[in-house]
């Protein structure tokens, strides 16, 4: 559904120069909702590019070419004010002219709705979890949120189809990190959330799965309270529990795997082995998910089999999972970094290690009777 009336900003100024996705060479391994196009991701920047240019914005890096902003009566040249008096709010509108235009308009908005404006005279901000992807994972308070927004302040997790109940009056600023570049630093964000909140309005940052896990949700509304501005957090399935449930894996079974871990694949800036839990988490009753693993699985799951986890685990790897573009391989763990690196999975995917993989209706029987050969 295209939603006409909706306003996209773009914080990317680089966003035409994103590198394209491009999954016309991908075939999907098994596919649980196969579609016959791979390439419209909700999940890339392609997807951010399409947005983007519906809405024929287009961003001068030198400012020479300023878009013009159309919002009916509001709409006027977009200039950056000489006598600013907040440097915070002058960084934003340095950058991004139409945000001060947004600014004055909402707080011409707030004045002019006198009963409406909140006790404390700031406005909401709520963070919200979309889920991994399925718009019908969302909690109805989710939705209910999305549909009253001012602002929306979204990044590559949030799908499109979740984009899709965003109000018409709404804005929406796309505040995405692609993979080696960040369009947005985290304190750029932390200030947008706050001046907007300032002027009144009802916030609402969108985060991919569960805003409390991996999500830097924490330090969002951190920085925020700090400020004296309440945030509300709306949890979203994470995805671990909205993968495991369309694969039919169940994360902890009785007798099979007594606890889960949720862990993360990346490295921490500064910090030292990314992998350090490895030691710990190589234990065959529990079942390990991994989030952001792609890259350090083959160094993670050497590790794993070198700290005692059976190297005929069975585990699997789902990219965009929960989508009409969800593919997945399924491995022993000793073979899963090469499979993915066969099937070209990429981000967002998301990796299950432990025995209850071999419970899931997809598990393919042959690796089952191949442990049980070796075994023999
Ligand atoms: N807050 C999110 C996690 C953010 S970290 C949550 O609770 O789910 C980003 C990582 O999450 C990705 O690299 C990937 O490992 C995982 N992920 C999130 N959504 C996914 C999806 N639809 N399919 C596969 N992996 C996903």
């Amino acid at each position: 559904m295209a939603l006409p009336y909706t306003h996209h900003y773009d914080l990317s100024f680089s966003a035409l120069n994103l590198k394209k996705f491009d999954s016309s060479h991908l075939q999907p391994i098994c596919c649980l909702r196969c579609n016959s196009s791979v390439s419209s991701s909700p999940f890339t920047e392609k997807h951010s590019l399409q947005r983007y240019q519906r809405d024929q914005w287009v961003y001068n890096n030198n400012n020479q070419q300023r878009p013009s902003l159309s919002c009916g009566d509001e709409a006027a040249s977009c200039s950056v004010p000489a006598d600013s008096d907040s440097i915070r709010l002058n960084d934003i509108t340095l950058q991004l002219p139409e945000l001060r235009k947004l600014l004055q308009v909402l707080k011409h908005k707030r004045e002019s709705c006198g009963g409406q404006v909140p006790k404390n005279g700031l406005g909401d901000v709520f963070l919200v979890g979309t889920g991994p992807g399925d718009p019908d994972l969302l909690t109805l308070k989710a939705v209910k949120v999305i549909q009253k927004a001012d602002l929306l302040l979204y990044d590559r997790l949030v799908s499109n189809a979740v984009l899709d109940l965003v109000g018409p009056d709404a804005r929406l600023l796309y505040v995405g990190k692609t993979a080696g570049y960040h369009s947005r630093t985290q304190e750029e964000i932390h200030e947008l959330l706050l001046s907007f909140a300032e002027a009144g309005a009802t916030v609402v940052r969108l985060k991919g799965g569960d805003p409390l896990v991996f999500g830097r949700g924490g330090e969002e509304m951190d920085f925020l309270q700090q400020q004296g501005i309440q945030v509300k957090v709306i949890p979203g399935i994470t995805a671990a529990s909205g993968i495991s449930a369309e694969l039919g894996i169940p994360l902890t079974h009785r007798g099979i795997a007594n606890s889960v871990r949720f862990l993360t694949g990346h490295s921490r800036k500064g910090g030292t082995d990314p992998l350090f839990v490895a030691e710990n988490a190589a234990d065959p009753d529990s079942t390990l998910v991994v989030y952001m693993g792609l890259s350090t699985l083959p160094s993670l799951a050497q590790k794993l089999i070198h700290h005692g986890l059976p190297p005929d685990t069975p585990a699997t790897a789902v990219e965009r999972g929960t989508t009409p573009q969800q593919r997945m391989v399924f491995a022993e763990l000793k073979d899963l970094a090469d499979k993915i690196k066969t099937a070209e999975l990429v981000s967002p995917t998301l990796i299950i290690i432990g025995k209850v993989v071999a419970l899931s209706p997809f598990w393919p029987q042959s690796l089952t009777e191949a442990s049980r050969l070796v075994e023999v």
